[in-house]
Order: C-alpha cells, then sequence, then structure tokens
C-alpha cells in the first residue's frame, strides 16, 4: 500500500467504520480543531467544547487501537489553523504518495475538499461516511417525476426498503404507518420525568486553550456539569438511559412545552448522531430490539414516532440539502428582510415562551423541535426576519447544528424560506397553539386570550399580519385556504389593529 494520509472531520467520528478494519504502518490519520471552522459561524460555546473532547476522544481510540495518528489540538504550533494548509504541511513532511477523505455532509467543505484534491500531485479518492442509511443522491432518485416531495412517502418507502417495523413486505406494523395524531399531549406535570442524564468531566483545560486562541462563541457554560456525551461510549450510555427511561413517553409528549422541563422525554440523541460517533441504525435498531422486549408497557405510537424522526426526517433533510444546494442556501421566497431581535442573543424579554426557548438555548445548547419551530422560529417568520440571520443563529447555538440539517430546518421547515419545498405551508401560529402545547403563557405579563390592547399576545397581532403581508405568495396554496378565507372576512378595524400593533413590534421588538 502506498503512504496514504487520511483525514477525518470532527463529524466524521465513525469508529465502526471500515477503514479502521485493518491497522497498516503506511497509514496516517489526521485530524485537526482549527479556527476555520470555529470562526465560520459563532458557535455555541458548548458546542465547540463537545465537539473538541469527542474528536480527542476519538484520536486517543483509534491510537489505543493501534492506528497511526497525527492530532492538532487548537494551540498547537504546527496547526495552520486550515485545512489546505494543514493537510499540504503533512503531505510533504511525511513524504504522502496518496490522499484519502470521507465525503463530507456540509457543501463548503465538500467543495473545498474536491478543490484542494484537484490541486494535488498525488492521487487521492473519496469514501462514504458509512453513516447513513441513504447516500447523497437516493432522495433525488425517489422523487423523479413525482410532483411533491412529502416526506410521508420517502418514510414508508425506508420503512420497506430496510424491513423496519413491517408485518410484511407491504405492512406496516399496528396496521398503522404514522401515530403522529396521538403524539400531540400537553405535559402536566404527570407522568414524572426521569432527570436529565448529563456527565462530570473536566473542561476547563479545554477552556482555557480556546480563551488563549481568542475563539468567539455565544451562549453559557456550566463547568461543573457539562450535559453532553463526548465519546462513543457516553453515547450508547444517553441511548441506554433514552429506551430505559424516556422511551415510553417519547411520542405522547413530543410536541410539549413546559416552563420546569427542558428536556421532556426528548432523547438528546441529536449531537451522538451528528457527530456520527452512533449511527442511526444502531440508534433504531437498539430502540426497537428494547420495544420488543417490552410491549406490554410500550405502546407502538412511542416508539414509531421516535423512528419517524430519524429514518424519515433526519434521512429527508439530508437528502433535501445535497438535491437543494448550493441554490437552496440563499432561498428567500418571502423576501423577508428584517434583523434578527436582540432578545435572540441574550434572552431578555417580556414574552414568556420566548423567554424560556431562548435561555434554555443559551444555557443547554439545545431546545426540542416544538421550541425551535413553533416559538422561535414562529417568532422570526411573522416578523419576517431575513432568513441569513435565523440560519446564522440557529447554526451556531445548537450542539446538533451542521448544515446539512440545520438549513433545511430552519430555512425550509421553519421559515418557509424555499418556497414549499420541506414544507407544504408555514409553519406559523397565534398564541393558541403555544398555550394549547404548554403552560408559558400562564406566567407570561401578556394575555394569550387577548388581541387588542398593550397586554395582546403580540403572536396574536404577528400572526394576522403576517397573512396580509404574504397574501400573495399563498394565493394557490390550498393548504392556507381556510386561513386565507378568514383573513378575507375579517373585519377592516380588527385587521387594522392587528397591523398597526405588528408595526410596532416588528420595529421595536426589544421592548416587548
Ligand atoms: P428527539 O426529539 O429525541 O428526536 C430523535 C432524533 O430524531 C433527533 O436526535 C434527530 O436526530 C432526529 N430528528 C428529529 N426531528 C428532526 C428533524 N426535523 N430533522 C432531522 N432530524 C430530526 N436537528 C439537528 O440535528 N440539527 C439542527 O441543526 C436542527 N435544527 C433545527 C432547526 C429548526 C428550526 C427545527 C424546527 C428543527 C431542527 N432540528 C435540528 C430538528 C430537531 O429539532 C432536533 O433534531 C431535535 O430537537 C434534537 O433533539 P433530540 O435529540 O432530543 O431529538
Ligand atoms: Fe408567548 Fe403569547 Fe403565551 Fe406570552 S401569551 S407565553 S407571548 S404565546
Amino acid at each position: 500500500m502506498k503512504k496514504t494520509l487520511r483525514f477525518i472531520l470532527g463529524d466524521q467520528l465513525n469508529l465502526n467504520h471500515s477503514w479502521f478494519e485493518e491497522k497498516n504502518d503506511n497509514v496516517i490519520y489526521f485530524m485537526a480543531e482549527t479556527q476555520q471552522e470555529t470562526s465560520y459561524v459563532k458557535h455555541h460555546i458548548q458546542k465547540v467544547v463537545a465537539f473538541f473532547l469527542s474528536m480527542r476522544n476519538f484520536a486517543e481510540e483509534l491510537k489505543d487501537d493501534g492506528h497511526k495518528v497525527i492530532y492538532y489540538q487548537i494551540d498547537d504550533n504546527e496547526n495552520q489553523q486550515d485545512l489546505p494548509s494543514n493537510l499540504n504541511k503533512i503531505i510533504k513532511n511525511h513524504q504522502v504518495e496518496h490522499f484519502e477523505y470521507l465525503y463530507p455532509d456540509e457543501y463548503r467543505l465538500d467543495i473545498k475538499l474536491k478543490t484542494f484534491c484537484n490541486k494535488l500531485s498525488i492521487s487521492s479518492q473519496a469514501y462514504s461516511t458509512e453513516h447513513f442509511y441513504t447516500e447523497r443522491e437516493d432522495i433525488e432518485k425517489f422523487y423523479e417525476g413525482k410532483k411533491e416531495m412529502t416526506m410521508e412517502y420517502f418514510y414508508r418507502d425506508m420503512r420497506k426498503k430496510h424491513g423496519i417495523m413491517m408485518l410484511d413486505d407491504k405492512k406496516p406494523e399496528g396496521g398503522e404507518w404514522n401515530y403522529d395524531k396521538s403524539n400531540r399531549k400537553k405535559w402536566t406535570g404527570k407522568p414524572p420525568i426521569p432527570e436529565a442524564k448529563t456527565f462530570d468531566k473536566d473542561v476547563e483545560g479545554v477552556l482555557k486553550q480556546l480563551e488563549s486562541m481568542e475563539v468567539k462563541t455565544m451562549g453559557r457554560i456550566d463547568e461543573d456539569k457539562f450535559p453532553w456525551p463526548t465519546s462513543r461510549k457516553e453515547c450508547l450510555e444517553v441511548l441506554d438511559y433514552f429506551c430505559k427511561n424516556l422511551l415510553i413517553y417519547f411520542g405522547d409528549y413530543e410536541d410539549a412545552l413546559h416552563t420546569d422541563q427542558k428536556f421532556l422525554f426528548h432523547s438528546r440523541l441529536s449531537f451522538a448522531m451528528n457527530s456520527k460517533m452512533l449511527s442511526p441504525r444502531e440508534v433504531i435498531e437498539t430502540t426497537l430490539d428494547y420495544y420488543y422486549e417490552h410491549q406490554e408497557e410500550i405502546d407502538i405510537s412511542q416508539v414509531e414516532g421516535f423512528v419517524r424522526q430519524i429514518l424519515g426526517w433526519r434521512e429527508f433533510m439530508r437528502g433535501i440539502y445535497w438535491k437543494e444546494m448550493p441554490g437552496y442556501k440563499s432561498k428567500n421566497e418571502l423576501e423577508n428582510k428584517n434583523k434578527l431581535p436582540d432578545f435572540y442573543w441574550t434572552g431578555e424579554t417580556d414574552m414568556n415562551c420566548l423567554k424560556h426557548a431562548v435561555n434554555q438555548s443559551l444555557d443547554d445548547a439545545y431546545a426540542h423541535h416544538i421550541q425551535r419551530l413553533m416559538i422561535l422560529g414562529n417568532f422570526a417568520l411573522l416578523t419576517m426576519t431575513d432568513p441569513d440571520e435565523v440560519d446564522a443563529w440557529y447554526l451556531g447555538v445548537y450542539i446538533d447544528a451542521i448544515e446539512w440539517v440545520e438549513l433545511t430546518n430552519t430555512r425550509g421547515m421553519s421559515q418557509f424560506a424555499d418556497g414549499g419545498i420541506v414544507a407544504t405551508k408555514p409553519y406559523v401560529s397565534s398564541g393558541s397553539y403555544i398555550n394549547k402545547m404548554g403552560n408559558y403563557c400562564k406566567s407570561c405579563k401578556y394575555s394569550v386570550s387577548k388581541k387588542e390592547g398593550d397586554n395582546a399576545c403580540p403572536f396574536n397581532n404577528l400572526y394576522w399580519n403576517f397573512l396580509y403581508e404574504k397574501q400573495d405568495h399563498f394565493k394557490n396554496n390550498q393548504r392556507m385556504n381556510m386561513m386565507m378565507s378568514m383573513l378575507k372576512k375579517m373585519n377592516k378595524e380588527t385587521l387594522d389593529n392587528h397591523i398597526t400593533r405588528s408595526k410596532e413590534i416588528i420595529n421595536n421588538p426589544n421592548d416587548f
């Protein structure tokens, strides 16, 4: 074998990759923490720490297994801080004759590595990360000739193709493909929610390194209680904890919101999967094994809801990303141009739902999908915020935010900036949805039932103002027909009031 350099990115921590099956002295693995990756957006401090610690643990495991590894920490003198410079130097210093890498999941890095290889005088090859169920281009083939890219059909096809929760080749287990309707309970204090699994680990060292390298971050960190798993062993513990403690009510309270419960019955496995320390296949198989052993206690709706998120949504979003990039990143169908309110960076607002969702995001680098979609995203869309600003915030703040999954969820599902590729209608609501799913409104300065006056819930005005402002965009959208006809029937005085108050909110969001 030629002297080979194999490059591994920070979100490619798949210890079960076929690369590692054999040890070979002619193969050097290379990983690096670089300022290039810490600065393309302002990341949450916990996200940077979690990625660096996970990369370090991964490199140690490879070394323990007998592989040759070169690892640059962020403050190593050797570190050139950008990918091509680091790679060129190693290729030269180690007389490397062949270069290999794993296909990145991010367009930016894909182009960077392709360009790098085109300039190389040695041979090169790229390999699959062996992580996803689908390949990059599978979605394009699946939807070829179809009018709409509905996720549900893709999900059903995936269930059949991989024999997941199937009675035979065609029929779904339990008789239904989808138990979404039973996933909509409000949590009112019962059943009890087990304490969130956290890990005691020393993050002081890495924090000092980040400070000395002047890495700019956002968000907060509790040095004594780092909540994220940073090794495969810890990720497996989180999966085990989920199966034993949370799966039983996962589906029921998937959409619930609560002032005292940040995580409810959510798995918090997204970082473990997006860093590739766990594969979606093993998460689904382990969860199903547990479910089949405990079928008397756990209803099928709980487990189907979980499988749908991973086998359906996660793979679907990745497929859409590769199908639509690079154009997707600049889509702004609704022509929204406003600035993201400052309170997204501070948590200082009187709107209780937003206060909780923003502060939780800053404290924990985490919010569950209804907080991301129906509170934070809902407000950003109703206030017609520039999707570039919304994307930059989401891509920075969440522990699991990597562009292929952040962009499609934020710009697509949440901001409708893709004009309906991912979602068939915009996810917007007045305060009543937020009130229906949780208890934020009970302790809010604003009244969710009021539509007029200084203490009316801002969402109530913004909702109608948004439909009014964007009506031209929705005139051919059948799923918006009912709301648009309600708008048409609204008396002028009421509508004017919504518009006037919305202007106040949009012009001064930080005063609310
Ligand atoms: P659980 O609720 O326990 O769900 C289990 C798993 O399903 C998740 O770990 C995740 O891998 C997968 N999943 C669930 N929903 C989705 C989805 N819509 N798309 C892809 N996978 C999904 N997820 C990310 O991983 N990274 C992001 O940057 C991201 N940004 C989002 C932005 C917005 C505006 C919205 C609405 C959703 C976003 N999501 C993102 C999806 C979802 O919110 C997170 O995956 C989830 O909250 C992670 O927490 P969990 O592991 O506890 O998830
Ligand atoms: Fe949010 Fe309105 Fe409820 Fe206050 S009243 S928590 S602003 S939805």
